[in-house]
C-alpha cells in the first residue's frame, strides 16, 4: 500500500477522531445539536449532561463526561450522588485548554486533549508524563493509566502504567488508528491488519487474525474493528464470565451501516448511517442486569437524521438553539423579542424599534 493513503486514512481517522459522537466508557452519546447524554453506573435513567455548550466531539472517563465545545474549550461533568452533572454549578471547563481539536478520557476521570499544533495536555492523570517527542500527534486514546499518542508519521508513543506491557508499542509503523484498553493497546496498520500488546487474559490482544480494518475500539477486556467494507469484528471472549455482557456479539452489525464502534467494559456500542445507536447489549446475566436494562433504553436513540448531512444539520440546529435562547432571554427581559426593543403604551405593546405589537 503506498505511502499516500496511509497518510490519507490516518487523517481521515484523525478527522473522525475530533468528532467522536459515542464513548462506551460511560456509554454517552453526543447528538446533533450539540447536546450530550450519558449514563452513569448507578444512575436508573439516560442523563442529559450537556447544557451548557455547543459540544462537537464526547468522551468519559468511569467517572466523568467530558464535551469539546466549538471553541476549543473543554467541559467535564461530574458524577455527584450517582448523576451526571452538567449544570453551571458542577461542571467545569478544564483551566488552560483552548485550541483543542480532540479529547480522550479513561480510568475515573482522567482526559487527554490534543492540540491544534499537535502537542497533547493532560488533566487528572496522575502517573502520566509526557516526554518533549509528543509533539506531531494526530490522534490521543487514554486507557486506564496509560496514554496512546499515533503521531504524523505512523509512529505511536505511549506513556503511563506499563505493567502489562501497554506501552512496548516503539516498533509500531504504518499505524493509521490506535486505541487504548484497560491494560492493552491496539493499532490499525494501513495494510487493514491489526497489532495489540498488553494484557491478553481475556484474549483481547488477539487481533493478528484481522483484516481490512480501519478503525478499532479496544474496552476493558475485548477489541472491536471496523473495517473498510462495513464489517464490524470481535476478539473472542476467554475471560471470566461474570465480566462477560455479550460485548463480542457484534458480527451482525456488519449488515446495519455501523459506520462508529465504541468498546466499554461489558458492552460495545455503535452509530448507524441513519443516527441511530445500536448496542451488544442483549443478554442478561448476573451483576450486570441493571446496567443491561438501561442500556436497553439507549437502542433506537436517534442522534442526527443522515451521517452525509451532519455538519449542515448541526450548524441549523445549533442556530436555532442559539436563537431560541435570545428570543427567551429578550422575554424574560421584558423587551421585544424580535429586536430587543423597548415597549411603549400600557394597553397595546408596541415595539418603539421594530414597531411590532407584543403577541406572545
Ligand atoms: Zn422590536
Amino acid at each position: 500500500m503506498s505511502n499516500i493513503s496511509a497518510k490519507e486514512l490516518r487523517e481521515k481517522n484523525s478527522l473522525l477522531e475530533q468528532r467522536n459522537l459515542i464513548d462506551a466508557r460511560t456509554t454517552s452519546f453526543l447528538f446533533s445539536d450539540g447536546s450530550v447524554d450519558a449514563l452513569a453506573y448507578n444512575d436508573a435513567t439516560r442523563k442529559k449532561v450537556g447544557y451548557l455548550s455547543n459540544v462537537v466531539s464526547v468522551a468519559s472517563a468511569d467517572y466523568a463526561t467530558f464535551g469539546l465545545c466549538d471553541d476549543g474549550t473543554v467541559m467535564a461533568s461530574s458524577l455527584i450522588n450517582g448523576f451526571f452533572t452538567w449544570e453551571r454549578k458542577s461542571s467545569v471547563c478544564i483551566p488552560g485548554w483552548h485550541d483543542i481539536i480532540a479529547i480522550s478520557g479513561g480510568g475515573n476521570t482522567s482526559v487527554a486533549g490534543l492540540k491544534k499544533d499537535g502537542t497533547v495536555v493532560l488533566y487528572d492523570c496522575d502517573g502520566i508524563f509526557l516526554s518533549s517527542n509528543w509533539k506531531d500527534i494526530v490522534q490521543i486514546s487514554m486507557g486506564r493509566g496509560h496514554l496512546l499518542g499515533l503521531k504524523r508519521d505512523g509512529t505511536v508513543l505511549a506513556a503511563g502504567k506499563n505493567d502489562k506491557g501497554q506501552c512496548s508499542v516503539s516498533d509500531w509503523t504504518d499505524i493509521v488508528h490506535v486505541s487504548a484498553g484497560a491494560l492493552f493497546s491496539v493499532g490499525v496498520k494501513a495494510d487493514g491488519s491489526v497489532v495489540a500488546v498488553g494484557d491478553n487474559e481475556a484474549g483481547q490482544c488477539d487481533v493478528s487474525e484481522w483484516c481490512g480494518i480501519e478503525r478499532v475500539s479496544a474496552g476493558a477486556r475485548h477489541a472491536v474493528g471496523l473495517a473498510s467494507d462495513g464489517r464490524v469484528v470481535s476478539t473472542v471472549f476467554k475471560g471470566p464470565a461474570d465480566v462477560y455482557g455479550g460485548q463480542c456479539d457484534v458480527a451482525h452489525w456488519s449488515d446495519l451501516d455501523v459506520i462508529e464502534i465504541s468498546a466499554g467494559a461489558i458492552q460495545t456500542i455503535g452509530v448507524r448511517k441513519n443516527g441511530t445507536l445500536i448496542s451488544t447489549v442483549n443478554e442478561l446475566s448476573g451483576m450486570y442486569t441493571e446496567q443491561f436494562e438501561r442500556l436497553f433504553k439507549i437502542v433506537g436513540c436517534k442522534l442526527f437524521d443522515n451521517y452525509e448531512n451532519l455538519d449542515v444539520e448541526r450548524q441549523t440546529k445549533i442556530a436555532e438553539r442559539a436563537k431560541k435562547r435570545e428570543l427567551y432571554e429578550r422575554r424574560i427581559m421584558g423587551v421585544c423579542q424580535y429586536c430587543g426593543g423597548k415597549f411603549k403604551g400600557l394597553l397595546t405593546k408596541k415595539c418603539t424599534q421594530c414597531g411590532n405589537i407584543k403577541d406572545y
